[in-house]
């Protein structure tokens, strides 16, 4: 079946701090939640309300449904699809790395039946699809790619993240395809990424819409603290950001682009699409 086309929004609901990479081997668990300094809590109500009604996906970092169990139950309450973005926001590329993170989280995966997974800095190796599919994932968001591919891998499912392909179509997609200097200089320009939302969103806006006119349903990401503004964010980052210019994008206010795209579009969570595109 040919799901009717909408924007399938995706929120990776992560702290502020992931952003800046530097708090990446930061193990204490109470280190790592008077970093975040509640901002996960105080951001969840008024993200939910910037979206009702739509429904979306939000991928959870699994500690954050540790320290506030009432998140992942405000997200599902409140109609939207919960995946799993990671248990502890690092590279997951590594296979080894990726059991330990799926056996951390697989407590609350299970409780609240959690069938979406979106690698973190949408970064995933070819052994990862099997053990998505052993932990039970029924599908992965979790590579770079043009709209309108569903790739089976193995029993399961991966529904890239869209890039607009400037010369000719790609063919291959074999994983890890992240955003990389590989991926730009073969034309595809990541458009479903917030990094591009940031430099140019009514480009973005503009390319969603042709999309959508072409039948397609693009798959984007956006990130709490992109529409809800940390304590004393730039301040906190700016050092992260001065060192790594292309940190910039990610800290500007999406909040703005969220309602213009809301205002115009449909929007879908990414599980009810994969129904109805593999519904027979
Ligand atoms: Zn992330």
């Amino acid at each position: 079946m040919h799901p009717t086309p909408a924007i399938l929004l995706s929120i990776d609901y992560e702290p502020w701090f992931a952003l800046t990479r530097r708090y990446d081997t930061l193990y204490h668990p109470d280190q790592r939640r008077k970093l975040d300094g509640e901002f996960t809590l105080r951001a969840i109500d008024p993200i939910l309300e910037m979206l009702s009604p739509a429904k979306t996906t939000i991928y959870l970092v699994g500690e954050i449904a540790e320290w506030y169990p009432e998140i992942p139950q405000k997200i599902v309450a409140a109609g939207h699809e919960l995946g799993m973005h990671c248990q502890y926001h690092r590279p997951l590329i590594d296979a080894h790395e990726l059991e330990l993170d799926l056996a951390a989280s697989n407590k609350w995966r299970s409780q609240y039946n959690v069938l979406g997974y979106r690698a973190p800095m949408v970064g995933i190796s070819e052994a990862a699809y099997p053990m998505l599919e052993t932990a039970g994932f029924a599908y992965s968001s979790s590579i770079y790619a043009p709209s309108g591919h569903l790739l089976p891998k193995g029993n399961i499912h991966e529904l890239p993240v869209s890039t607009l392909p400037l010369f000719g179509h790609p063919k291959n997609f074999v994983a890890p395809r992240d955003f990389s200097v590989k991926l730009l200089t073969g034309g595809e320009v990541p458009f479903g990424s917030s990094f591009m939302i940031g430099l140019m969103p009514d480009a973005i806006l503009k390319i969603l819409e042709r999309e959508i006119r072409a039948g397609l349903s693009p798959v984007i990401i956006l990130h709490p603290y992109e529409l809800i503004r940390p304590d004393s964010f730039l301040r906190r980052i700016g050092r992260d950001v001065a060192s790594h210019p292309l940190l910039f994008p990610f800290t500007l206010n999406k909040s703005n682009f969220l309602k213009n795209l809301l205002k115009h579009f449909p929007v879908s969570p990414l599980y009810p699409y994969i129904q109805a595109a593999t519904a027979s």
